[in-house]
C-alpha cells in the first residue's frame, strides 16, 4: 500500500456538515441543492474508501471513481473479493489499497481519518456462501458494518452502506419498493440469515443517521452482474455462461420459471456516484436494479443463443438440466418466485435509470469469460 499521511484541516469541515431531513424532493431541487451546499466538496475532490473494494462491485466502483478525479482507497481481505480486479489500478497516483479487515480497528481508524466519504460493499455476498457458512455471513455483516458505521461516526465520514434486495424475503408484492413490508422464512432455514442480517445493517446506519446526524445512504443492490463477476458463490448468470462456453448442460434450479431483474454492473456504479453527489439522498433507503424481468429459463435459452449462435431451445433440450432445490442448496431451501424492483425514488431524486439492457449485459459476460480461465 502506498504511504498514507495524515489529514489536515479536514475536521472542521466535517464537524460542519448538516442533515437534512428526507422530503422526497424532486430532481431539480435535488441539483439546487447540491450547488448551494458549498460545505461538502465535489465529488471530484474527495477522498473515497471503498470497503470490499476488491470485489466485483467494488473494483468498478474504484475505477470509475479514479476517472471522475477522486482519490481512491480500498480496504479488503481478499475473502471473496480479488487482487486480480484492482491490480490494474495500483500504478495509479489517486489510488491506495489496504489488505485488511474492516473490523481491524487500527485499520479503519487510520483509514477513515483519511476519508471525506466512505462506499461500504464489504459483506459476505452469494446465496451459496451464506447457505453454507451461516456464522461467517452473520457475523461479517454485522459486526464488520459496525465497525465501519463507529469509525466514520468518529470522523464524521459520510457512508454509502449497500444493502440487498433480500431483504424484501419472498414477499409478493411486486414490484418492491423501499417502504414495502418485509416477508422472510423461519430462522430454521439459514439463506434468511443474510436478509436479516442486512437488516440489521440498514436499521444501524438508520439509527446512526437519526441519532448520531451522521450522513449515511442505504442501497439496495437487486441483481448485478458483469464482468469480474464469479460463480463460485452461486450467483446465476457467471456460472450459466461459464457451463454454456465450456459446452456442459446449464443448471436451472426448481423449475426454472423463478424471474430476476439483472442490473448491468456500470450501471450500478453510476446509480452509487449519483447517490454520493445528491446531498437530499442522506437519511433514505434506495432500490438500485434494473426492471427487465426475465425467468431463468428464459435466460438459459438467451445465453445458449448467444453462445452456441442457434435458436432458443425448450426445456427438453439436453443443455438444460433442471437440478431441485433441495440438491442445488439444502434441504428446505426457500427461493422467491419473482423478484423486482421499484426505482420511482432512485429515479425521482437523481434522474438515475438503467441504459444497458439484459442482452448488452450477457454480450459482457460471456466475452469477459472468452478465453479466460472456464
Ligand atoms: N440459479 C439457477 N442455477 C444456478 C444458480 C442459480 O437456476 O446455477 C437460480 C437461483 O435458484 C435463483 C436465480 O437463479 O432463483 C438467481 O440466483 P442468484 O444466486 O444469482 O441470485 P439470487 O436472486 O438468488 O440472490
Amino acid at each position: 500500500m502506498n504511504s498514507v499521511s495524515s489529514s489536515s484541516g479536514e475536521s472542521e469541515e466535517r464537524q460542519q456538515m448538516s442533515v437534512q431531513d428526507p422530503k422526497r424532493p424532486s430532481q431539480s431541487d435535488c441539483k439546487a441543492v447540491k450547488l448551494l451546499e458549498g460545505r461538502s466538496r465535489q465529488l471530484s475532490d474527495s477522498r473515497v474508501l471503498i470497503t470490499g473494494g476488491a470485489g466485483f462491485i467494488g473494483s468498478h466502483l474504484a475505477e470509475a471513481l479514479l476517472a471522475r478525479g477522486c482519490s481512491v482507497m480500498v480496504v479488503d481481505n481478499l475473502s471473496t473479493g480479488r487482487f486480480a480486479n484492482i491490480a490494474p489500478m495500483t500504478g495509479h497516483p489517486r489510488f491506495r489499497f489496504a489488505i485488511d479487515s474492516i473490523t481491524n480497528d487500527i485499520v479503519m481508524d487510520r483509514l477513515m481519518s483519511e476519508s471525506d466519504m466512505v462506499f461500504h460493499l464489504a459483506a459476505a455476498v452469494g446465496v451459496k456462501l451464506i447457505v453454507e457458512n451461516p456464522v461467517h455471513t452473520i457475523e461479517t455483516n454485522i459486526m464488520g458494518t459496525e465497525a465501519v458505521l463507529k469509525a466514520a461516526n468518529r470522523y464524521r465520514v459520510k457512508v454509502l452502506v449497500a444493502s440487498t434486495s433480500e431483504v424484501y424475503g419472498k414477499g409478493n408484492c411486486i414490484p418492491f419498493a423501499e417502504d414495502d413490508d418485509v416477508v422472510l422464512g423461519p430462522t430454521c432455514r439459514s439463506r434468511w440469515a443474510y436478509a436479516a442480517s442486512k437488516m440489521v445493517d440498514e436499521f444501524l446506519s438508520l439509527a446512526y443517521y437519526h441519532e448520531k446526524e451522521l450522513p449515511v445512504v442505504v442501497f439496495r443492490l437487486f441483481n448485478t452482474v458483469g464482468p469480474r463477476q464469479t460463480g463460485q458463490y452461486g450467483m446465476v448468470i457467471p456460472r450459466l455462461v461459464q457451463q454454456a462456453l465450456r459446452g456442459e448442460p446449464l443448471t436451472v434450479y426448481g423449475d426454472g420459471r423463478q424471474s430476476r431483474c439483472f442490473l448491468h454492473v456500470h450501471d450500478a456504479v453510476e446509480a452509487l456516484i449519483s447517490l454520493a453527489e445528491c446531498e437530499q439522498a442522506v437519511g433514505q433507503v434506495f432500490n438500485v436494479g434494473s426492471t427487465e424481468e426475465v425467468s431463468i429459463l428464459d435466460l438459459t435459452e438467451k445465453i445458449l443463443a448467444l453462445v452456441d449462435g442457434s435458436e432458443p431451445r425448450s426445456v427438453q433440450d439436453d443443455r438444460i438440466l433442471l437440478i431441485p432445490y433441495d440438491q442445488a442448496y439444502a434441504v428446505g431451501f426457500e427461493d422467491m418466485l419473482k423478484r423486482a424492483p421499484d426505482i420511482s425514488r432512485m429515479n425521482a431524486l437523481t434522474g438515475w435509470q438503467p441504459k444497458r439492457s439484459l442482452n448488452t449485459i450477457l454480450e459482457d459476460v460471456i466475452r469477459s469469460f472468452s478465453g479466460g480461465d472456464l
